[in-house]
């Protein structure tokens, strides 16, 4: 017997039918004499659905003022999820109690949007399994120390399942949702991706960082900050499969380098399309320029990811940087109006069309020359590349976005990720 957290996603909460099935693997678990806790995000849809509707009656104004009322709009979706599973969850004959974020309280900073845990009382929740209960807690969402509500960023329920089982101690995590684990690259973009039956922390911390967006990132970070055993793995199985073949089955995200582990040097491909690129052209070359730039939209909360400054020529050069696709408009507007009258630079341009395509794999650490092989699967499809990063275990390049597919799926090829042969 042993305390466990699931999270169901939104696809896996997509219907009536759907959540009757979540509360009967649910209840398999609980009358197996595990301890339950159970994590649902909104039924699929619901919070696009909702953020929707804030777009039909309010221009799109990025105050902290709105900002809150986003996030009380959003968390509705969960709410609903609760309140659902838990009933279906009594109709299978188990005790079930729902509460919302902030009647756990799971506490969060006031970054609407794009909150983080800060701490979650489990006293409730103890005596609720302590009593023979189910507990049913929103994902996505906490409480700020005013009280107001806040949500964690899109995807977030993965981080809500994850600090409750960090919180809680819980012998693990599960992350139910509808692929059957953690994938070479998404499997809806290349067929031939291949199901890793454990990924290495950090691997799943790049990919995740990166733009893979099977886990959110948080998630992934609190799982490594508090050694949660972490699972994902599919809600599309038969409910009534035997517990110890479902335990097994999935990706189990692992801590360590073990023996047994598939030792590919690359072992994942991600991308996103969540970027854009902004080039601050002909900028006076001299100490202090970056700062200028960046500084300036570091103080509008904008954050920056890849930067490229380029060599100068006759004292003047080329300064670029991605920004999230989100803040494009507001990163033009600040270095038009501000920063560029003050540096004496030529011209700000911008491009949304971008992509960023990153392969992942710890066995980069030993191995030379990985990152030329991406450059020349590249070429050899004649994809330009704009911008470059590396880490230790991973490169990112900036490409067109119209040649994203194209890229995954020629190194996913060159990398010999594709399934083997039957
Ligand atoms: P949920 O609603 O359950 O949280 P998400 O849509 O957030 O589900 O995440 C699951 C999706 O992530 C899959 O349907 C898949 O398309 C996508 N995905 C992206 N990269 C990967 C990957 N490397 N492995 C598996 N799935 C991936
Ligand atoms: N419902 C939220 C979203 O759509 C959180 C989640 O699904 O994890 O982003
Ligand atoms: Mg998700």
């Amino acid at each position: 017997m042993a305390l466990i957290v699931h999270k169901y996603g939104g696809t896996s909460m997509g219907s009536p039918e759907r959540i009757r099935n979540v509360a009967k693997r649910v209840a398999k678990w609980a009358r197996a004499g595990h301890q339950m806790v159970v994590v649902p995000s909104a039924m699929s849809g619901e919070t696009n659905r909702l953020l929707g509707l804030a777009k039909e009656v309010s221009p799109a104004q990025v105050t902290d003022a709105v900002q809150r009322e986003l996030d009380m709009l959003a968390s509705t979706g969960e709410q609903v999820s609760v309140g659902l599973l838990s009933l279906a969850l009594q109709a299978e004959g188990m005790e079930a109690v729902s509460y919302a974020g902030w009647q756990v309280p799971i506490h969060t900073n006031s970054a609407y949007t794009k909150a983080r845990i800060e701490s979650i009382d489990d006293k409730k929740v103890r005596a609720d399994l302590a009593a023979g209960k189910v507990v049913v807690i929103t994902g996505f969402q906490g409480v700020d120390e005013g009280g107001n509500i806040t949500t964690l960023g899109r995807g977030g329920s993965d981080t809500s399942a994850v600090a409750v089982a960090a919180a809680m101690k819980a012998a693990e995590c599960l992350i139910y949702t509808d692929v059957d684990g953690v994938y070479t690259t998404d499997p809806r973009v290349v067929p031939e991706a291949r199901r890793l039956h454990t990924v290495s922390f950090e691997e799943m911390l790049e990919m995740a960082s990166m733009g893979s967006k099977v886990l959110q990132i948080r998630s992934v970070e609190f799982a490594g900050k508090y050694k949660v055993p972490m699972r994902v793995l599919s809600s599309f199985t038969p409910w009534d499969i035997a517990i110890e073949e479902e335990a097994k089955s999935g990706t189990l995200i692992t801590f360590e380098e073990d023996e047994q582990m598939e030792q590919a040097i690359v072992s994942g491909i991600a991308f996103n399309r969540d970027e854009a690129k902004i080039s601050v052209l002909g900028v006076p070359d001299k100490p202090g320029i970056a700062y200028s730039i960046l500084g300036a939209v570091g103080a509008a909360n904008i954050e920056v990811d890849m930067i490229i400054q380029n060599v100068s020529k006759d004292g003047r050069t080329d300064f670029s940087f991605t920004v999230n696709r989100n803040d494009h408009a507001r990163a033009m507007d600040l270095l038009k109006t501000q920063v560029l009258p003050a540096l004496g630079a030529n011209s700000v341009e911008g491009d949304a069309k971008i992509c960023k395509v990153s392969i992942v794999g710890i066995g980069m650490r030993s191995h030379v020359g990985i990152a030329s092989k991406m450059f020349g699967a590249l070429s050899a499809e004649g994809i330009n590349i704009q911008m470059i990063s590396t880490s230790e275990i991973k490169t990112s390049v900036v490409i067109d976005e119209k040649y994203m597919e194209l890229a995954v799926r020629a190194l996913h090829k060159a990398f010999d990720l594709d399934q083997a042969a039957a």
